[in-house]
């Protein structure tokens, strides 16, 4: 709890048993399971759960929204194969929440391809919501690693937008694997891929008209939203972050008449989580941000887990004491980004948790 609220964290992953990890990797290598969907025993499922909620309580953590570990999502795969995955990785991701339904609140797996329109989507979506009691799902903005899936305001990624709209969930979007050569020897390659993706996603959703053609859908980029802004912006939303500095041309006697750049107010559909573990960084995201569309996620356990921050000498994914050590946060926006802006953003979770 925070000042008496729920910490609820929305970016966490899915911890796997050994027969999970198992039954992909048969798939990889048989290539035909048929409709053989792995099922596993409760008692396993509550072995990893107890400890994912341990390591839940340490961090301080009241409810997490669990999704696949999106490394292991193997979107490049042939459609069939990523199709049975999907499915039973949702399975498990159910099964898990209702090992812990005070705690855990699913996010779904998409069955997305490159070869496929994410009109295929929509089905699975559908069964996660309607069925799995899910609160959104995890889109990967480009499944095949290549870079050559379609930009997030083209047409490809309509029928997801429309039925995420429809079913009044969450997109959370959260890239996976590159396949660009350049990363081959960077340790921990994919996270600047995330960093890639989540840029050019969050860059493109300011700036297309996605929202203006689907005005009730709502996302959730992971990490910050990519990179903070390193040009001068000015947000058009009444009161909205403004970044500082452009006044002259200064010493080099540059034209002054440019202006600084102005960015459609997206402040209902789009949606940051705090998932970054350097101080300095949060504070700067939350500046240009702004607290009111900050989200809080952690990724715990993940990444993090194994580091300590010198900042707090806790587990670098242990955040609530980072965030609340952020001096340009008031106590106000600090209770919204662990709760109130949930509450907001995921109304289908209020539903949800209300009906457990
Ligand atoms: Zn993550």
């Amino acid at each position: 709890m925070y000042q008496d609220y729920e910490v609820v964290d929305v970016h966490g992953h899915m911890m796997s048993p050994p027969q999970f990890r198992a039954y992909a990797y048969g798939i990889v290598s048989n290539r035909n399971f048929g409709e053989n969907r792995l099922r596993l025993k409760d008692d396993s499922i509550k072995e990893i759960v107890d400890h994912h909620v341990s390591l839940l309580d340490e961090r301080n953590i009241d409810v997490q929204f669990i999704s696949p570990r999106p490394v292991a999502m193997m979107h490049w795969e042939r459609p069939p194969q990523v199709e049975m995955w999907t499915k039973t990785t949702n399975d498990v991701i159910a099964q898990q929440c209702a090992s812990r339904p005070d705690r855990l609140f699913g996010v779904a797996q998409l069955p997305q391809s490159i070869l496929l329109d994410t009109q295929n989507c929509v089905e699975e979506l559908r069964r996660c919501i309607d069925e799995l009691g899910f609160v959104g799902a995890l889109m990967n903005t480009d499944p095949n690693g290549d870079g050559q899936t379609p930009g997030v305001d083209q047409p490809y990624w309509y029928p997801l937008y429309e039925a995420a709209e429809s079913l009044k969930c969450v997109l959370i979007l959260h890239p996976s694997l590159s396949r660009n050569p350049k990363l081959d020897r960077i340790p921990h390659s994919f996270q600047y891929n995330f960093l890639v993706e989540e840029t050019l996603a969050t860059l493109t959703y300011e700036y297309s008209d996605v929202f203006d053609r689907f005005p009730d859908l709502r996302i959730v980029v992971c990490h910050c939203g990519g990179s903070p802004n390193r040009l001068l912006r000015i947000s058009d939303k009444p009161g909205g972050a403004k970044d500082s500095g452009l006044a002259s041309g200064g010493s080099l006697n540059m034209p002054v008449e440019r202006e600084v750049e102005t960015v459609p107010d997206r402040s209902d559909n789009l949606f940051f989580d705090t998932c970054a573990y350097d101080i300095d960084y949060l504070r700067t995201v939350f500046r240009q941000r702004g607290a009111e569309q900050m989200i809080f996620g952690t990724e715990a356990p993940g990444a993090g887990t194994a580091f300590i921050n010198p900042a707090t000498d806790r587990p670098a994914d242990d955040l609530v004491p980072l965030i609340d050590a952020l001096g340009i946060l008031t106590d106000d926006e600090k209770r919204a980004v662990f709760n109130g802006n949930v509450q907001r953003v995921f109304p289908i979770w209020r539903a949800i948790a209300a009906k457990r």
